[in-house]
């Protein structure tokens, strides 16, 4: 008999990242993981650099200089802020803490692939429940909880399909959810949001006991080569993910680069307006082709070429000029590509080659 993982690990597939290389092809332009178009703030690559003098030191597991700078900048109380190895780390420390073998999670139908693959590891019965045009639908994630629901999770706003869900449904949803089941809010994109009356989760992790917020510095921070996301919940959970986390799960490099990424003036201003603004002419720019751009409340679009062979097609023309965007069949959109909001001349490129000679999109536009 050969040794064996329990039975659910086997159901997880292997988490597959955004392309970063095309063979053959010299200059790369990587829209596949909203990575965020200007690099790192320049203090967290000085910090980065800095922390490495001190590598042979073992971080500081409290992360305390870290949970100060992010209460101070955000309004917190670093006493309810943990920091992990990324956000993904912190919403599997809560999917195995809460979910497990019998237990059910509940998410949106497109939503983020890594609470379920991570609720599988973790041994739950993942429930999907369908969308309403691509958004959310609070009165059926409400529906799908029974008994064994400990978990409902939701990316808002949500990638891939970019759809936020208006705050007062997301208090409805809080309100509709038994209090023994956990609501994990992923708020991952939310400082590109401009709609005023959002809330990433805040104010409803402070009303009860029982919703956590997770964060990131990889989007709008620029830092995810780093790993480094946080989490705000009540005392108790807050409790519950440091018994179970890694001593020494963020780096003092991390650390260092997520301090000092607080402390660059006007990064989320300047990245936010550049956003907005190549955002509306890239999803004007797609329209032009003919193109379904779904609104987007974050970095990216989500873009509908009508079918999958159109998306497909579109993909390998981007991807043969060097375009890498990301497929996502696996999130139930086989006709979508997602692609990230790049540079101004990034998005440039990407408009001109779905435009010009050979390109799918305009194949399909003359035969309409
Ligand atoms: C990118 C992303 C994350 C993960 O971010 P890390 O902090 O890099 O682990 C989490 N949730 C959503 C919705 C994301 O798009």
């Amino acid at each position: 008999m050969p040794v064996m993982p329990r039975p659910s690990i086997l159901s997880v597939e292997p988490y597959v990242g955004g392309e970063s290389k095309v063979p053959g092809v010299n200059r790369i332009v990587k829209l596949s993981s909203n990575e965020g178009p200007f690099g790192p703030p320049p203090a967290a690559i000085a910090a980065i650099a800095e922390a490495g003098r001190e590598a042979h030191r073992y971080p500081d597991g409290g992360a305390t200089a870290l949970r100060e700078a992010i209460g101070r900048h955000h309004g917190l109380d670093p006493a309810r802020i943990v920091t992990g190895n990324g956000s993904d780390e912190l919403l599997a420390l809560l999917i195995l803490a809460y979910g497990g073998e019998g237990t059910e999670l509940v998410m949106s139908a497109h939503g983020f692939l890594m609470y379920e693959l991570t609720g599988r590891w973790a041994g739950c019965h993942i429930i999907k429940v369908p969308e309403k045009n691509l958004v959310a639908d609070v009165d059926g994630l409400i529906a799908a909880c029974g008994p064994r629901t400990r978990l409902v999770i939701l990316a808002n706003p949500n990638n891939p399909t970019g759809a936020l869900l208006p705050q007062a449904e997301v208090n409805r949803l809080r309100a509709g959810l038994r209090e023994d089941i956990l609501l994990v809010l992923d708020s991952a994109y939310a400082e590109y949001v401009e709609d005023p009356g959002y809330d990433p989760g805040q104010a409803l992790v402070d009303a009860g006991s029982n919703t956590v917020m997770t964060r990131t510095f990889s989007k709008v921070w620029g830092l995810g080569g780093i790993r480094l996301g946080w989490a705000y919940g009540p005392a108790a959970i807050i409790d519950v993910m440091n018994r179970v986390r890694g001593p020494f799960n963020v780096s003092a490099p991390a650390m260092a680069a997520g301090i000092a990424a607080l402390s660059e003036p006007d990064w989320v201003a300047k990245s936010v307006a550049h956003n907005s603004a190549w955002r509306a002419r890239l999803t004007e720019g797609l329209e032009a082709l003919g193109l379904k751009v779904h609104p987007s409340h974050g970095n990216f679009l989500l873009v509908d070429f009508g079918s999958a062979e159109a998306s497909k097609a579109a993909d390998a023309h981007l991807r043969a000029r060097g375009l890498i965007v990301r497929g996502v069949a696996v999130y139930g959109l086989p006709t979508c590509l997602r692609i990230t909001v790049g540079t101004a001349e990034e998005c440039g490129m990407v408009l001109d080659a779905l435009a010009g000679a050979g390109s799918p999109v305009q194949r399909r536009a003359a035969h309409a």
